[in-house]
C-alpha cells in the first residue's frame, strides 16, 4: 500500500455528497492525485430528495422541480455531465397569490415580494389601502439600527413593509421556499442580500428598484423563466453523475452509524457491520442524521436542536377536459389568511409543458407548512380528498384524478433560526479543532437550493484538498 494515498469518504449520496464526489474524482484525474473516494449512501438509490417519476408519458418530480438559473452551480454541473442539450426553462406565465378564497395576480415587479413598479402595487386587491400607505413607510423609514445583528425574516420586513404586505405576500412566497415560520427564520442565512440592501439604499423599495435587472424583451421574444430544469426530469442528472463516478466506490443500502477518531484517521462504523478507515470525511447528511454520528460531540448538540418542516407533494395527471375552469397562469402560493389547507400549486404542465403529453395536465400541490403539519401523516386518500376539495373551491375540476402521487418529505425543510450563522461558525470551529478533516455540508448550512447544496458540495471538497497539501 502507497503510504501517501489518502481515503475521503463522502457520507450521503444526495446532490451534495454527488457533487462532492465529482469535483474530488475531477481534482483526483487531473492532477493524478493518489486519492482513493467511497460515497456512502444509506438507500439502495442515489439522488436523495431528487426523485423522478415517469409514468404514461408524464415526467413527475416528487421532489424538487427545478433549480434557479442564475446560481450557476447547478448549470455548470449539468454541463460537466453533458447533459447541456437537455436543459429547459420554464414557462413564464401569470404567478397567483390565494388570499381569502381569492387569486390575485402576482403584482408586476415584486421582487419576493417587495414593491419595485408603483402602479401594479398601488392596484393590486391584495393589500388595503391603508397596507399600501403602511408599505410606502418604507421610502421614508430609516435603516435597522441592530448593529448588524441578525434578525428573523418577518421582524426585518414587518419594519419596513408592515404586516399585511409581509401576510399576504411576502410570507407565502418564502413559504413556498422554506415551509418555516416567518417570524423565527434567520435573515442573515436566507436573505442576507436584503439586509445590505437596506445597509446600501435604507429603503428596500428603492434599493431594489436600482438593483434589479431590468429585462426588456423584445415584442415578440418571451420572457425567459428564472428556473431550469433537465427534459427527463432532475433524476437523470443524478444517473449521469453516477454514471461519471468511475474512480469512487459507491455503496448503496449502507449507514454510516458513527465517526470515532483514531490515532491519525477516522474510523467509520457501518450497518453492515464493517469499519472503514479513512483520512478526510465530507458529511453531506441532513443535519438530524449528522448530530448523532460523532459520539460525544456535545459542539453538535445545536444540530439536534435545529428544526426541520414536513411537507408532502401531490401530484394529480387528468384529462385537460376535466378542468372546466381553465385560469391563464402557472399555478399559486397560498395566504395563511385563508382556509385552505394546500400551501401552493403548480400547473405543471403549463409550467413546464414538456412533462405532460398533449392533453393531459398536472397539478402539483404542496401541503405541510410550520404549524400545519400533521397533514402529512394523513392516509394518501385523505390527503388527496383535502387537495381535491381546496382545488375546488378554486377551479372545477370536474373529474378524478387518472393517477395521483402523493409523496410525504417528513423533517425535510431544514429552518435556519435566527443567529443560523454564527451557530454554524462556532460550530465548525470546533469541528476542525475536534476532527481536523472532517467536513459538513448539505442543505442543513448554507442554503436549501440544490444550486447552494452542489456549492456546499464543491467547498468541502476545497477543504479536503487544502488538508491534504497542509
Ligand atoms: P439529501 O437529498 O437529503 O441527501 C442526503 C442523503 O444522505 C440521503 O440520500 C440520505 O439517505 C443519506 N443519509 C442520511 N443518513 C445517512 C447515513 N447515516 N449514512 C449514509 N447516508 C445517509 N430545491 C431547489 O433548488 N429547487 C426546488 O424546486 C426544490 N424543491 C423542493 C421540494 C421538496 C418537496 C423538498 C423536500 C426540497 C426541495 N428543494 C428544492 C430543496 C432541495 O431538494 C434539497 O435541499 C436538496 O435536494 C438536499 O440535498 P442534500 O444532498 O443536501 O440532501
Amino acid at each position: 500500500m502507497n503510504e501517501e494515498k489518502r481515503r475521503v469518504v463522502i457520507i450521503g449520496g444526495g446532490i451534495t455528497g454527488l457533487a462532492a464526489a465529482y469535483y474530488l474524482q475531477k481534482e483526483k484525474k487531473e492532477k493524478n492525485l493518489d486519492i482513493e473516494i467511497t460515497l456512502i449512501e444509506a438507500s439502495n438509490r442515489l439522488g436523495g430528495k431528487i426523485q423522478t417519476v415517469r409514468r404514461d408519458g408524464y415526467t413527475i418530480e416528487r421532489g424538487p422541480d427545478s433549480f434557479l438559473a442564475r446560481k450557476l452551480s447547478a448549470g455548470r454541473l449539468v454541463k460537466e455531465v453533458g447533459l447541456e442539450d437537455q436543459l429547459v426553462h420554464n414557462s413564464t406565465g401569470q404567478a397567483y397569490i390565494l388570499l381569502k378564497g381569492q387569486l390575485h395576480p402576482m403584482p408586476e415587479g415584486a421582487v419576493m415580494g417587495i414593491p419595485t413598479k408603483l402602479l401594479p402595487f398601488v392596484t393590486t386587491g391584495l393589500f388595503s389601502p391603508i397596507g399600501k400607505m403602511r408599505a410606502a413607510a418604507d421610502l421614508i423609514l430609516p435603516a435597522s439600527n441592530n448593529g448588524g445583528e441578525d434578525q428573523s425574516l418577518g421582524s426585518f420586513f414587518r419594519r419596513r413593509l408592515g404586516d399585511e404586505v409581509v401576510e399576504n405576500l411576502i410570507e407565502p412566497l418564502l413559504s413556498g421556499i422554506y415551509a418555516g415560520d416567518i417570524d423565527k427564520l434567520s435573515l442573515q442565512a436566507t436573505f442576507p442580500q436584503f439586509q445590505q440592501v437596506e445597509e446600501k439604499y435604507r429603503s428596500l423599495i428603492l434599493g431594489m428598484k436600482q438593483t434589479t435587472p431590468k429585462q426588456k424583451p423584445a415584442p415578440a421574444q418571451k420572457k425567459k423563466g428564472m428556473f431550469q430544469t433537465l427534459r427527463g426530469g432532475l433524476q437523470t442528472l443524478v444517473d449521469a453523475l453516477e454514471e461519471k463516478l468511475d474512480q469512487v466506490t459507491i455503496l448503496k443500502a449502507v449507514k454510516v452509524d458513527s465517526i470515532k477518531k483514531t490515532e491519525d484517521q477516522y474510523s467509520l462504523s457501518l450497518s453492515n457491520g464493517k469499519t472503514v478507515q479513512c483520512d478526510n470525511v465530507i458529511v453531506s447528511t441532513p443535519h438530524h442524521a449528522t448530530a448523532g454520528l460523532i459520539p460525544g460531540a456535545d459542539y453538535l448538540a445545536p444540530l439536534q436542536q435545529m428544526s426541520s418542516t414536513s411537507v408532502a407533494t401531490i401530484a394529480m395527471a387528468f384529462d385537460e377536459s376535466a378542468l372546466k375552469q381553465d385560469i391563464d397562469g402557472t399555478g399559486f402560493v397560498v395566504s395563511r389568511n385563508n382556509d385552505y389547507t394546500i400551501t401552493a400549486c403548480t400547473w405543471t404542465h403549463k409550467k413546464w409543458p414538456h412533462t405532460t403529453p398533449k392533453g393531459k395536465v398536472i397539478l402539483r400541490c404542496y401541503v405541510g407548512r410550520v404549524g400545519e403539519e400533521a397533514i402529512v401523516d394523513q392516509s394518501d386518500e385523505e390527503i388527496k380528498k383535502v387537495v381535491l376539495d381546496d382545488l375546488n373551491k378554486i377551479m372545477e375540476v370536474g373529474a378524478e384524478p387518472e393517477f395521483t402521487i402523493v409523496t410525504r418529505w417528513r423533517e425535510a425543510m431544514p429552518q435556519y433560526a435566527v443567529g443560523h450563522k454564527k451557530m454554524l461558525q462556532k460550530m465548525n470551529d470546533r469541528l476542525s479543532e475536534e476532527m481536523p478533516g472532517v467536513y459538513l455540508a448539505g442543505s442543513s448550512f448554507e442554503g436549501v437550493g440544490l444550486p447552494d447544496c452542489i456549492d456546499s458540495g464543491e467547498a468541502a471538497v476545497k477543504a479536503v484538498l487544502n488538508s491534504i497539501k497542509n
